[in-house]
């Protein structure tokens, strides 16, 4: 049996919402994981099994590696065709936030949710969200958004709606959002979901091969090259710190999700409790991404330095300069959190 971890009064009332709903759509955030996407599109085929009309609205396009799920070619990607999503979402009776905890991360979509009449449900796992909602179901301490909808859709009474393609897009979004049941995963009720997502006709091990396990040449020649060439060690602020520049990602023909997970690798040396990584996008933007083992919060440093956030182990933002500035920002940043390090004894 899974935990009812949801009150009964929110769950009472998002009943109410979506059966009082014809029109509903799905947006999650930007640069849309494999939480964002499983999510929005695990609810997306349960919603139409109830014979409702549903779209999912991603603000700008998912990535290659999350096209193998079943609906994600019939995303409305906003900002290819902002009219038509602003259409929709004004056109909707109910819209769900799902994955985000702030109209920020939805960038330009963010006006067309706020302006839209239709009543809102978020189902997130991010700290202190911040939207207007009819039900808010904010669940930090769950692994991914994908595991707390499933237990919502589960307490709703609507598990015979969770069809085999919702179903894989679930698993994969639990999956993405820990490793692989590699880090948050102590929680037995994800094992139970796992196990009813199996029995409904999920390949597990097909999901994992697509997610973790296939990679294009010009992926394993970046990762290789910014382990090897591009990974400097501060033992002084136990932290490591790759940069690619314009010029390397165009030199190895770099696509977005090329480098994903590359943050996420120097957190394997016992010594390093935090690791950055820096990507020029743009001539002026660079993409900042952090990960950090244990206490080590990398969520206040991308909040109070780089216009962003995320949760305390993953976290994210940006600064809008070249690849020096941005550089010279993170070494100046760093000695800050000298004192907010673990003695050497207290990590992994
Ligand atoms: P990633 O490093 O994979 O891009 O992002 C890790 C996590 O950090 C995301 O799941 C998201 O929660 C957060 N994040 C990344 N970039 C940003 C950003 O620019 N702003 C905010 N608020 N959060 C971000
Ligand atoms: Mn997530």
């Amino acid at each position: 049996m899974l935990n009812r971890i949801v009150a009964d009064t929110q769950i009472q009332a998002l009943c109410d919402l979506v059966n009082g709903s014809r029109k509903v759509a799905i947006v999650c955030h930007m640069t849309p994981d494999g939480d964002a996407m499983g999510s929005s599109l695990c609810l997306w085929h349960v919603l139409k099994a109830m014979g409702k009309t549903a779209c999912v609205v991603t603000p700008d396009c998912p990535p290659e590696s999350m096209m193998f799920l079943p609906g994600a070619d019939k995303v409305l990607i906003s900002s290819y065709n902002p009219e038509r999503a602003r259409y929709v979402l004004g056109g909707s009776d109910l819209i769900f936030c799902l994955d985000f905890n702030d109209l920020k991360r939805i960038d330009r979509t963010a006006p067309m949710v706020a302006d839209s009449k239709a009543r809102r449900i978020v189902v997130d796992h991010h700290l202190n969200p911040s939207i207007d909602a009819d039900v808010l179901i904010s669940h930090p301490e769950k692994s991914s958004t994908c595991a707390l909808l499933y237990m919502v859709l589960s307490q709703a009474g609507w598990s015979d709606f969770i069809g085999k393609e919702a179903a894989e897009c679930c698993c994969t979004g639990m999956m993405t959002d820990t490793g692989n049941f590699s880090y948050n995963s102590n929680d037995a009720d994800l094992y139970e979901i796992l196990a009813q997502l199996v029995a409904k006709g999920v390949d597990k091990d097909a999901i994992y091969t697509r997610v973790f396990n296939t990679n294009s040449v010009e992926r394993l020649r970046i990762m290789g090259y910014s382990q090897y060439a591009k990974m400097q060690l501060l033992p002084e602020h136990r932290a490591a710190l790759i940069t690619l520049s314009r010029e390397e990602l165009n030199e190895f023909n770099y696509k977005k999700g090329d480098t994903e997970a590359l943050v996420n690798v120097p957190l394997s040396i016992p010594e390093i409790v935090y690791s950055i990584y820096l990507r020029e996008d743009e001539p002026n933007y660079v993409k900042v991404s952090m990960r950090s083992k244990g206490d080590f919060s990398v969520k206040d440093i991308c909040e109070r330095h780089f216009g962003g956030g995320g949760h305390r182990n993953a976290a994210g933002g940006e600064v809008h300069a070249g690849l020096d500035e941005a550089l010279n920002k993170v070494l100046e940043v760093l000695p800050i959190y000298d004192p907010m390090l673990p003695a050497n004894d207290e990590i992994d």
